[in-house]
C-alpha cells in the first residue's frame, strides 16, 4: 500500500512533467474508483494550466486556477509518465491526463484494486483544505508546528495505545502502519504505552524519529524516480531497511533481543521488547 513517502516521491517524479503545462485531453476508461471519477472531468480540465503539484497527507493536489484535482492512490494505485501517447498497457490503466502541446506527455493512473480516488474541487467551493477528505488531517510531519508540545497536547486524556493514536492521523499525517512501528522503535517507545503517558521527553524523541524515518524513506524512494517515466505499470513501492517491521522472530539490529509481533486494532505491530521498554533506554 502506498504510504506518504511513495506519494511524495510520486509528486517529485511527476512535477517536472506537469507543472506549468496545459491539459490537452483526459481519457477516462473506467470511472469506478473508490468514488466515481467525475464524468465531466475532461471538459473541466481541457485547456487549463496545472499551476502546481502539491501533496497533503497521502493526497496529491493538482492545483489549477479554477480548482484542485484531488488524487489518492488507495491500496494499489500508481501514476506514471509516458513521453508521447501510448495505448493502454493493461485493463487497470483507468485514466490518462495528456499535457504538453508540442511534446505530449501522458500521466497514467493505474489502479488494479480501484480503491484510489480522483475528485474535482472547484475554487468556488472554497479552500480545498476544507474538503471533507482533507479537513480533519493532522499536521504534516515536516511542518514546524509538528513539535513535542503538539504531540504532548494531542495525547492528553487519550488512553489508547500510542501506536494506534499515531495511526489515527489526527496528530500527524503520514505515519502509516510500517512507519509507526519504525518510528516508535527509533524513539525507544513501547507501542503499547497509553498515549496519555507520553512524557515531554518521549514526545521530543517521537517527533525526531517520525521525521527521520520518513526522510529516509523518501530518500530511498528518490532513487526510483527514473522508474516513473515510461514504466510498465509496476507498483514501484519501496521501503527503507526496517529495524522492526516484518522482522518477527529475528534478532533486534541493536540489542539482539528477538523482535515481537502483536496485533493492535487489527494491525500488526512489531517492536523490540528490550529497546522499547524502560529497561532498555538507548
Ligand atoms: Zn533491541
Amino acid at each position: 500500500m502506498p504510504e506518504l513517502p511513495e506519494v511524495e516521491v510520486t509528486r517529485r517524479a511527476l512535477a517536472p512533467f506537469v507543472e506549468g503545462e496545459r491539459v490537452q485531453a483526459v481519457v477516462l476508461r473506467d470511472r469506478r474508483l473508490r468514488w466515481p471519477v467525475p464524468a465531466r472531468l475532461a471538459s473541466v480540465l481541457k485547456g487549463q494550466r496545472i499551476e502546481r503539484l502539491e501533496r497533503r497527507g497521502k493526497y496529491l493536489l493538482w492545483r489549477f486556477a479554477h480548482g484542485t484535482l484531488i488524487s489518492h492512490l488507495g491500496m494499489s494505485g500508481s501514476w506514471r509518465v509516458h513521453l508521447g501517447i501510448a495505448p493502454p498497457a493493461g485493463m487497470h490503466d483507468h485514466v490518462d491526463i495528456i499535457v504538453g502541446e508540442r511534446e505530449p506527455r501522458m500521466l497514467r493512473l493505474t489502479d488494479p484494486r480501484r480503491f484510489g480516488a480522483l475528485l474535482w474541487h472547484p475554487s468556488r467551493s472554497g479552500d480545498v483544505e476544507r474538503h471533507p477528505l482533507l479537513s480533519r488531517l493532522g499536521l504534516e510531519p515536516f511542518d514546524p508546528r509538528f513539535d513535542a508540545e503538539h504531540v504532548y497536547r494531542g495525547t492528553r486524556g487519550r488512553r489508547a495505545a500510542i501506536k494506534q493514536v499515531l495511526l489515527s492521523g489526527d496528530i500527524v499525517v503520514g505515519v502509516g502502519n510500517i512507519y509507526a512501528s519504525e518510528s516508535l522503535f527509533r524513539a525507544a517507545i513501547d507501542p503499547r504505552l497509553a498515549a496519555h503517558r507520553m512524557s515531554r521527553e518521549r514526545c521530543v524523541r517521537l517527533v525526531n524519529a517520525v521525521r527521520a524515518v520518513l526522510t529516509e524513506a523518501i530518500e530511498v524512494g528518490g532513487s526510483t524516480i527514473r522508474d516513473f517515466v515510461g514504466a510498465d505499470g509496476t507498483e514501484g513501492y519501496f521501503m527503507l531497511e526496517a529495524f522492526v517491521y516484518g522482522r518477527e522472530a529475528h534478532p533486534c539490529r541493536v540489542c539482539k533481543t528477538t523482535i515481537r509481533r502483536i496485533v493492535q486494532g487489527q494491525r500488526a505491530t512489531y517492536f523490540c521488547p528490550r529497546c522499547q521498554t524502560k529497561g532498555g533506554q538507548r
